[in-house]
């Protein structure tokens, strides 16, 4: 058995490429939202989404787990390609390469997305417990210690209508973070919450960029973005407009669409 095997393929070169998007395009009926994306993320990179309301972005992060089914072109990941033929066929192989895909991209919503009848323990358990097949004594040790790393261990038996916003979206970041995944997406994980809880959420947000994590990060939270990402995106009507360092894209952007819609966040 070789290294990668014994360590579940987690300890790959830096180098590598944890995810792959290449020439990511979606229509909608005759609705072409996603016009040919392309990105790599390797081990530890933070890259920020960032683009106007309607750009694509949320349908990007969909289409890398196959939540949405790209019209043409592929994911990499774990050296493994997915594309539209692995979503339409019904075959088990296909499932199971489905299954897999989505366990290894984490993602976490706006609206927190929490099962209301289940305990923040329960939440955060479940995936390990029915898809992992972890004995639920272990996965509930084990969701302890994540409820613990994001703060609310304490609040472990209350159910989501117990919690605040800000302590739901951290739920759901210890339940995305339950599956070990090899990349975790947030798609504007703050929108939904009052003002004054957002900074608790980037602060777990912050730390998992500092562990290590790769993620991909769809934010109206500039500053934030500029401070915790290794590469900013800007999407425009379903295209890469501009991508960078993001201090460059901010201080210095060229498009002007990208100034006018930096303007437009001041
Ligand atoms: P963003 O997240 O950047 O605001 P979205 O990815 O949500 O953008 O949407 C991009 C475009 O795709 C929008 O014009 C939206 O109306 C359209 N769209 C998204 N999902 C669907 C869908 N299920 N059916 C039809 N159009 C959709
Ligand atoms: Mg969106």
């Amino acid at each position: 058995m070789n290294q990668l095997q014994i360590n579940n393929g987690k300890q790959s070169s830096e180098q590598e490429a944890v995810l792959r998007a290449d020439k990511i395009e979606k229509r909608f009926a005759d609705v072409h939202v996603l016009r040919g994306i392309s990105l790599e993320a390797r081990r530890g990179d933070v890259i920020s989404l960032i683009g106007a309301s309607g750009s694509g972005k949320s349908t990007f992060l969909r289409c890398l787990n196959f939540l949405e089914v790209p019209t043409s072109g592929s994911v990499l990941i774990r050296g493994e390609t997915f594309q539209a033929s692995d979503a339409l066929s019904r075959s088990s192989a296909s499932k199971h390469k489905l299954r897999r895909l989505r366990r290894e991209v984490g993602m976490v919503f706006q609206s927190f997305n929490l099962w209301p009848h289940m305990t923040a323990a329960e939440n955060v358990m479940e995936g390990p417990v029915r898809v992992l097949k972890e004995p639920p004594k272990a996965a509930r040790a084990r969701a302890l210690d994540l409820l613990a790393r994001v703060g609310l261990l304490e609040r472990a038996d209350y159910r989501p209508s117990q919690l605040s916003g800000g302590q739901q979206q951290r739920v759901a970041i210890a339940r995305a973070l339950a599956m070990n995944p090899d990349v975790l997406l947030f798609d504007e994980p703050t929108s939904a919450l009052d003002p004054e809880l957002v900074g608790e959420v980037l602060a777990v947000m912050t730390d998992l960029a500092k562990e290590g994590r790769t993620m991909l990060i769809v934010t109206h939270e500039i500053g934030f973005a500029r401070d915790v990402s290794s590469k900013m995106i800007f999407l425009r009507k379903g295209l890469v407009e501009e991508e960078g360092p993001p201090r460059s894209l901010i201080e210095s952007p060229k498009s002007e669409d990208l100034k006018m819609f930096l303007a437009r966040m001041r």
